[in-house]
């Protein structure tokens, strides 16, 4: 694994201890060049997925971009983070065995949606009020721009 500091390529496992219920393993990581430290998430990863936007444009599942638009949606919001990451690990797995390796863009907002609905009202009226103005829910990235983190009201 590539230290993320300084890209020396020889990084040292330092610990791995299981994470968010036995779904991951987490390794702490040390960089002997530049003695950086970080950790690193091993998931089960049960098949790759597309994304196939409204476009009919096919791209490879980004968890991580995932993440981002759910954490903005979260911010500030009282929710642990191994919460969140247990909900994140949830969606994937769901969109995982759901029999097609083809996800549609649609799909997975309306997932996310459905997920936050559950957890946090606040998350979810932001996530939703951006997701159904978006009207293809095309662009992920145009999406994730536009769900800006904002304070509530009052503050
Ligand atoms: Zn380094």
């Amino acid at each position: 694994m590539r230290c993320p500091f300084c890209g020396n390529i020889d990084t040292q496992v330092k610990d791995s201890r299981p994470a968010e219920d036995h779904v991951a393993i987490r390794r702490r990581r040390f960089c002997p060049a530049c003695a950086g430290r970080f950790t690193t998430y091993e998931r089960v990863q049960l098949r790759d997925l597309v994304v196939v936007k409204s476009s009919g444009k096919r791209e490879a599942f980004d968890r991580d971009k995932m993440e981002r638009s759910i954490r903005i949606a979260m911010q500030k919001r009282p929710i642990e983070p191994e919460r969140l990451d247990q909900m994140i690990s949830g969606i994937v797995r769901r969109l995982e065995s759901m029999g097609d390796v083809d996800i549609p863009s649609r799909t997975i907002g309306e997932i996310v949606m459905e997920t936050l609905a559950r957890i946090d009202t606040v998350a979810y009226v932001r996530f939703a009020s951006v997701y159904k103005n978006f009207q293809a829910a095309d662009d992920f990235d145009k999406f994730v721009s536009e769900l800006r983190p904002q304070s509530p009201a009052g503050e």
